[in-house]
């Protein structure tokens, strides 16, 4: 692990190992941390916050530190990125996407570094002068998924780093690698020892004693509600500021005047990059019942082609589940929607195609007839599992779309510009894609409406999330007025 700008084992040196779910097999031993390594990193980080060349450095000088690891990472993007497929079995060809967008993501933040300015308020008291100050607030535990580890990692990175504060990043137990390979560009970029640690290890003994931790400020968390609200809940007792970047069970919404063809490529992406496994994940298909069938039809006979196998070959198109635990979930959820009498359409089953090999694979898998009330149709799967259900107008793809705990995400698939932005109105979602699905940058904020989260990533103003504000008053009168009562 990396603590205090120094390579350690855990506390009592136990290790684990990391899975490659494209081979069902171990392929890399993680240092099993504790609550003593939580201590110890959160100690390196306080005190390089309040000591050392970090509090010293201005911000321009952050903003250079944050640019060089840009740099950095665009060299070692490709290898960074096999680490991750290895690590989570996502495919090499959207893994190497990421890690090359997390430079941007980098030289965004270090551009903002020097643009934090306070103001100078006209306040209506005589003989005062009073500014404000915006100022980092100390240590931020960042906890990260396996899905995307190093782009969300990077997502709260970048703006702590640009708003002056210290890390410590607690990474999936399924993909700690490719976050530990970053943290040698982290010591090569420059950064003083203990501005930025990790320490791996799973959420009971690592990521709850972060939380935790006293001298903890802020908890930027992107993982599943469940386990959201459980951090939520001992952030709160320790006073704690959190953002919460959650699950999802967004609807991808065709009309009858959308172009099928693209919408048909809209909604794979939805449901099939990733193998189903992302936030933003289009897992409700509502289709309008004028073009239902031939919808559908087209749909099922364009995924019929999609290609399985090795993600590290550019061929693939639908890789294996990151982990034994969430292949078993999926399928899990597979048998509830046949319980609940959902029609499968296509899959429904584990892949046994020779390609998919000893990997940790399931069928891309299709339910028609889906009511909105069934669980399959509520409840986050993180897989290649699409719930499809028809609506008549629009009024009634608002209500089914909405009617879910989750607002991460929605798609609309429309040429009508009076539609398109009505939906985008009424749609209760922190997303809304027209006519496209999973665009996403540095520069526009991204997260959740209610149990997807709260707080957001990306776009300049999001920076404010790391910093705080102070007010200073100055009296520029040579008297100090009666004491005993507030100017
Ligand atoms: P998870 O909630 O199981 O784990 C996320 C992280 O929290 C891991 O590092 C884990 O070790 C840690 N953790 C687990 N229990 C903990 C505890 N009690 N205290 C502290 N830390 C704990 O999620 P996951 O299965 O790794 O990831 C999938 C989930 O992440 C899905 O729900 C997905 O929608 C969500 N996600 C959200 C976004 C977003 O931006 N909104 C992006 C990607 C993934």
């Amino acid at each position: 692990m990396y603590i205090g700008g120094r390579w350690v084992d855990a506390d009592g040196g136990g290790r684990f190992e990391s899975d490659n779910p494209y081979t069902g097999k171990p392929w890399a031993l993680i240092p099993r941390g504790n609550a003593a390594d939580v201590d110890r990193a959160v100690q390196a980080a306080r005190t390089a916050f309040t000591a050392g060349d970090w509090p010293k450095l201005n911000a321009s000088r952050r903003g250079v530190l944050l640019r060089t690891l840009g740099d950095l990472v665009t060299e070692k993007s490709k290898a960074l990125a096999e680490i991750e497929v290895r690590d989570n079995g996502k495919l090499y060809a959207e893994m190497s996407g990421q890690t090359a967008y997390m430079a941007p993501w980098l030289h965004y933040y270090a551009g903002l570094a020097d643009k934090i300015e306070g103001s100078v308020i006209p306040v209506d008291k005589p003989d005062m002068f009073n500014y404000t100050r915006s100022e980092p607030l100390g240590v931020v535990a960042a906890i990260v998924p396996w899905n995307s580890p190093l782009l969300l990692a990077t997502w709260k990175l970048a703006p702590a780093l640009a708003a002056g504060n210290t890390v410590v990043i607690k990474p999936s137990e399924y993909t700690s690698a490719s976050v530990l390979e970053f943290m040698k560009l982290i010591e090569d970029a420059g950064f003083p020892p203990g501005v930025v640690n990790v320490v791996t290890g799973f959420g009971a003994q690592v990521g709850m004693p972060l939380v935790e931790h006293p001298l903890v400020a802020k908890v930027a968390f992107t993982g599943s509600d469940a386990t959201g609200q459980r951090i939520y809940e001992a952030a709160a007792r320790g006073l704690k500021r959190v953002t919460m970047e959650l699950g999802g069970k967004s609807p991808n919404i065709v009309f009858d005047d959308a172009d099928l063809d693209n919408a048909v490529k809209g909604v794979v992406s939805g449901i099939l990059a990733a193998t189903g496994q992302t936030c933003v994940a289009g897992s409700r298909l509502l289709v309008q019942q004028s073009v239902h069938d031939e919808f559908v039809e087209k749909l099922i006979a364009f995924v019929k082609t999609a290609r399985m196998g090795d993600p590290m070959s550019l061929e693939t198109q639908v890789g294996p589940i990151a982990n034994k635990a969430q292949l078993e979930k999926i399928l899990k959820y597979i048998d509830i929607a046949r319980s609940e009498h959902a029609t499968l359409a296509l899959g429904g089953t584990r892949a046994s195609r020779p390609e998919c090999g000893d990997g940790w694979f399931v069928e891309p898998t299709i339910f028609t007839g889906v009511k909105n009330s069934m669980r399959i149709a509520q409840e986050e799967v993180f897989g290649p599992v699409l719930s499809i259900m028809p609506f008549k107008d629009e009024e009634e793809a608002v209500a089914i779309g909405n009617d879910v705990v989750y607002g991460l995400a929605a798609g609309v698939w429309t040429q009508n510009i009076r539609r398109a932005l009505t939906m985008a109105d009424r749609l209760q979602a922190g997303t809304v894609w027209v006519n496209t699905y999973r665009a996403n940058s540095y520069m526009s904020p991204f997260g959740g409406y209610k149990r997807s989260g709260f707080g957001r990533e990306g776009g300049k103003d999001m920076i404010a999330e790391y910093l705080q504000t102070k007010s200073v008053w100055i009296s520029t009168s040579t008297d100090v007025p009666n004491p005993f009562i507030q100017r």
